[in-house]
């Protein structure tokens, strides 16, 4: 009991200096801040990161902001598919070798890497840029879904592959598209799910993510077998 109390008190005593973290440059409290607003990083994270590049060359550091900055400002992202690329259409899509036909609906750029990974995978793809969530205020406008319709409307696509994550997010997003494009004469099929459920495919292995791409299922089959 005693050490539990002493557990406790340490716990407590933690949360307070992370809380209350005190800082002897206002340079160094902005940097952490700054670092802090990134997803995942706590205070303590931050400080970890910044005193660790403070220890560096400052041509490190250099690199490091050079390479985030020419990014943010010289990304480009492929007219067709919204994928992040460095021409105006991404490789997979001037790729001619490539099943321009079959189109994967994936949620970022991610998804589309650990598809690749599995090599199993010859069509290509609709990167949407997100879920539809209403929580967090994403709706079907905020996502790259239009462009997607416009894409099968122009006849170009005869099956598209579902393969957001089996969140409620990703089933409403599923739902919205098939909806808009029920009626179309075009296949709609999604990944089997031997991925866990609210598993996300960058986790998942490449065996099994390549299995369930080979071994889709019609979507219509999914709506019935939730
Ligand atoms: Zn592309």
């Amino acid at each position: 009991m005693r050490k539990f109390r002493v557990y406790l008190n340490f716990l407590v005593l933690f949360s307070y200096i992370c809380s209350a973290m005190e800082f002897s440059s206002k340079l160094l409290e902005k940097a952490v801040y700054e670092m802090s607003q990134l997803p995942g990083i706590g205070k303590r994270t931050a400080l970890r990161l910044v005193l660790h590049l403070l220890k560096q060359p400052e041509a490190q550091t250099e690199l490091l902001a050079g390479s985030l900055l020419n990014l943010k400002k010289e990304v480009k992202f492929c007219k067709k598919c919204y994928s992040i690329s460095d021409s105006s259409l991404c490789d997979i899509c001037s790729d001619g070798s490539r099943l321009q036909s079959l189109v994967c609906v994936v949620e970022d750029i991610r998804d589309v890497m650990a598809i690749e990974a599995t090599g199993q995978y010859r069509g290509v793809y609709h990167v949407l840029g997100g879920k539809i969530s209403p929580m967090d205020r994403v709706g079907p406008g905020d996502l790259y879904i239009g462009s997607l319709i416009d894409r099968v409307k122009s006849g170009e696509v005869e099956e598209l592959i579902f393969a957001l994550s089996a969140t409620m997010e990703g089933d409403t997003t599923n739902f919205y598209i098939y909806k808009q494009i029920e009626g179309l004469s075009i296949k709609t099929s999604t990944i089997a799910r031997g991925i866990g459920v609210n598993d996300e495919l960058e986790y998942a292995d490449e065996i099994t993510l390549g299995r369930s791409i080979l071994n889709r299922i019609p979507f219509e089959n999914a709506l019935k077998n939730p």
